[in-house]
């Protein structure tokens, strides 16, 4: 097997446990350079990119090599920029699991599965949380015996699995005798079917009916599965009758699940139902200032209010533009200045909000180019100086964001066969029309003009 398999075997594994913004801004050039005996070279591009694969990503990257390497690997040097050998040395002595099925996440030690940065002493409370925090908090200190079950609700990117596996870090040292397994709902959903399949039902039913603390994140995938759900349910009262912890994530408040059973989601709320709400400015900044502090790079005050005050979403699109951030002033050896960051945050919002940003810019660049108003374009006169507009406006939106004609109807108060009647007219104008087509081309360069 050669080394590149290997690693590219780590990555695989790598990215379902980091971040997304951590593994893209991080993992991005690597490569492994040598194993020999027990010690192998990890290749990164920079020595920032060292300091952090030696402080941060060390333990998820060495338990993943040993996972690989039947335990062969122990040491790890990252070396920076060394260009890799032409031809990888073979490895053949190593038995790789890659090969052979693949260890199941609920296989495998907790501590492989809980990210090791995703603690509470990490975790900033705020009013958006603040109350989620104290629940888990209460849970981790007294397993079983306050909240059971504890049901985190909350969007995408807001802190729900890093709140869950602080809760697993805590139990793990206070309490090391306690079981405790972590799984997604996915992989708990995908795990059931294939010990149905291979006939494995009573290993399956130990394996998680045999634990003190389970955590469950995502329960919302269970919605439809009914199959999955009658499994749950049973492991769910097996669980909770000898009083073991059960903790759960979902991205919306269970009741609200489609296609849940009533007698699982009323369940879901025998103990808390707790809620993270999106962090507000002062939240955002307070994020940025605590993710920032394990850098080894000194980032300006100034440069983190930019972010807070532009990324707005989520606390994941947070990071993982303070990380793009970093390593832009990395790789190209400058300082982070305020102005530095808002170039670099252009190109990040531009792709974050995306869509909805540009159809607001689209819109308002045909009203500029035709000189009507926002009225005009909405309307119903049937004025042969604004049916124009509209079906241009209706078109860019169709074709440069590929929006649905509900959508645009929605947005430009027209019915959808209108929009859809609107695009195929025009087409067919642009064919023969070379004015229109020059027209067409300004107004798109004006949509894409860096101001
Ligand atoms: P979710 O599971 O809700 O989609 P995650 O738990 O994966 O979100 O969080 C996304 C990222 O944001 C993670 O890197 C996490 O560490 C970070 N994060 C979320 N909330 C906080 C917080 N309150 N303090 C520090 N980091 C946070
Ligand atoms: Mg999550």
């Amino acid at each position: 097997m050669e080394l590149n398999d290997i690693w590219q075997a780590a990555l695989g594994e790598l990215e379902v446990v980091l971040s997304k913004a951590s593994f893209t801004t991080w993992f991005r050039g690597t490569s492994l350079l040598e194993i020999d005996g027990e010690n192998a070279i990890v290749n990164v591009p920079t020595i920032f990119a060292k300091k952090w694969f030696e402080e941060k990503y060390h333990p998820n990257i060495i338990k993943t090599l040993r996972k690989l390497t039947d335990n062969k690997v122990n040491k790890i040097v990252y070396q920076i920029g060394a260009t890799q050998v032409d031809q990888p040395k073979r490895i053949d002595s190593f038995n790789l699991i890659k090969n052979k099925s693949p260890l199941r996440r609920s296989e495998q030690s907790p501590e492989f599965w809980l990210r090791s940065d995703y603690t509470f002493k990490n975790f900033v409370v705020g009013p958006n949380n603040r109350l989620a925090y104290a629940a888990s908090l209460a849970v981790a200190q007294n397993p079983g015996k306050s909240h059971n079950p504890l049901v985190i609700y909350g969007g995408v990117g807001l802190g729900k699995t890093h709140l869950m596996q602080a809760i697993g870090h805590e139990i793990l040292s206070s309490q090391p005798e306690l079981k405790i397994l972590y799984t997604s709902c996915e992989d708990f959903a995908n795990d059931f079917v294939f010990s149905i399949q291979s006939k494995k039902a009573d290993s399956f039913k130990k394996r998680y009916r045999n634990v003190d603390v389970i955590l469950v994140d995502d329960i919302q995938f269970l919605s439809r599965k009914e199959g999955t759900q009658e499994e749950f349910f049973h492991t769910f009262n097996t669980l909770h009758q000898r009083n073991r912890q059960i903790i759960m994530t979902s991205d919306r408040i269970p009741t609200a699940i489609p296609d849940l059973e009533a007698r699982l989601s009323s369940r879901f709320a025998w103990g808390m139902v707790a809620d993270i709400q999106p962090p507000n400015l002062e939240m955002r900044l307070a994020i940025l200032r605590e993710k920032s502090s394990g850098s080894p790079i000194k980032i300006d005050d100034g440069a983190l209010e930019i972010i807070a005050q532009n990324v707005q979403n989520n606390i994941r699109e947070l990071e993982g533009a303070l990380n793009r951030l970093i390593a832009y002033s990395q790789i190209h050896q400058v300082e982070i200045t305020k102005e530095l960051t808002r170039e670099v945050l252009k190109e990040i919002i531009g792709q974050l909000q995306g869509k909805k940003s540009t159809a607001r810019k689209i819109i308002q660049v045909v009203l500029d180019y035709y000189k009507i108003t926002k009225e005009d374009l909405v309307g119903k006169e049937r004025f042969q100086k604004l049916v124009y507009p509209r079906k241009v406006a209706i078109y860019l939106l169709r074709n440069e964001l590929g929006m649905s004609y509900p959508n645009i109807g929605r947005e430009l108060q027209k019915d959808h066969t209108t929009a859809i009647y609107s695009v195929k007219t025009l087409e067919r104008e642009l064919g023969n029309n070379d004015d229109l087509r020059e027209e067409i081309t300004a107004i798109r360069k004006q949509i894409y003009r860096e101001d």
